[in-house]
């Protein structure tokens, strides 16, 4: 057996849950320095990147992946600093996440995976990090006429979620995203068997999903060049049950009907408006029960209804964008022992 690296207290240890500290905001990082709070509370991420030993010539102010990995052990560390993270932000910068802009936090998380994808020399691990956050999910378009369904699959990295106007909930916003849409008139499409253009079903179902859950409520609306903010009341449970929230028809026939329950872990918060906002995060680090707010260098312990606050509803007040849940039988692994 490989010896353990010392990343595995984050993992292994119940009686030893990471502190959290806070992270300085430079410039306009606060988008980064909320999504680095989650991935310091994301259990396994840190583990694989460990693993990786880079071969050959590896530019490592360049390399996100060795940054970051430098950065979430520095965050903790024994001796507590007020950047841990400067040369992940310079690098970051390098690899045209530029530090002078204010990102979308949704869009800086998938662009991290994707270099952390690019930059990844082992086959392996590449995809380790990618099963980590993968969905699995069955496209169909099926023909009203003659039932013909072109099946294809495909997988997504979190759960892109449209929010109704009014107040929303988890699990019907889960729900809707599976919910077949009948494409009539102008939108019918090609139907092979018929050889022509048909009124249509289309939609996904869930075929497998992965060990972290990431979940993206969309409410930044782009309409006629303008973008704004959906600042409605969107609920979401600390503990989300699959196989209790979707129907028969949103899962496929491969879905594992006895799925283990998610536990939430981290919430990115956007407060403000579309034009001007500020991320901060709610997280809850594996062996702790109890739960953090890091505004950026400002860490405080708070309680559920404390992240039950950034629910939305007030315009201007803080509100959830991404949620990030891990599974149970996971979490269970790293307390065993
Ligand atoms: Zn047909």
């Amino acid at each position: 057996m490989s010896e353990r690296t010392p990343t595995c207290w984050l993992i292994h240890r119940r009686d030893y849950a990471p502190i959290i500290r806070g992270l300085w905001n430079s410039g306009l990082s606060c988008c980064v320095n909320a999504l680095l709070q989650s991935m310091f509370t994301t259990e396994g991420l840190l583990d694989i990147l460990d693993r990786w030993k880079p071969s050959g010539h590896c530019e490592e102010r360049n390399n996100v992946l060795l940054q970051l990995r430098k950065a979430l052990h520095t965050m903790g560390g024994e001796r507590p600093q007020p950047d841990p993270h400067r040369e992940f932000l310079d690098c970051l910068h390098r690899n045209s996440i530029h530090r002078t802009v204010q990102h979308d936090a949704h869009e800086v998380f998938l662009s991290i995976l994707n270099l952390l994808q690019q930059q990844m020399t082992s086959t392996q691990l590449k995809e380790e990090i990618l099963d980590l956050y993968k969905v699995n999910i069955e496209g169909h378009m099926r023909c009203s006429v003659c039932t013909f369904d072109h099946e294809v699959n495909s997988y997504l990295l979190s759960f892109p979620l449209a929010l109704r106007e009014g107040q929303n909930n988890l699990e019907t916003c889960l729900q809707s995203f599976f919910t077949f849409q009948e494409l009539t008139g102008e939108d019918e499409c090609y139907c092979e068997r018929c050889g022509k253009k048909q009124p249509s079903a289309q939609g996904f179902k869930l075929r497998s999903l992965p060990k972290i859950l990431c979940i993206h409520l969309k409410r930044f609306r782009h309409e006629d060049g303008f973008t704004r903010k959906l600042y409605n009341q969107v609920t979401f449970p600390d503990t989300l049950n699959f196989p209790t929230i979707l129907k028969p028809e949103h899962i496929s026939e491969v879905f594992q009907k006895d799925h283990s329950p998610y536990s939430l872990y981290a919430v990115v918060e956007h407060s403000g408006s579309a034009i001007f906002g500020h991320y901060t995060a709610f997280i809850r680090p594996p062996g702790d029960h109890s739960w953090h707010y890091a505004n950026d260098s400002l860490v405080r312990q708070v309680k559920w209804d404390d992240v039950q606050s950034s629910y939305g509803g007030k315009k201007g007040g803080g509100t959830a964008y991404m949620l990030l849940y891990r599974r149970q039988d996971h979490e269970d692994q790293g307390f065993s022992g």
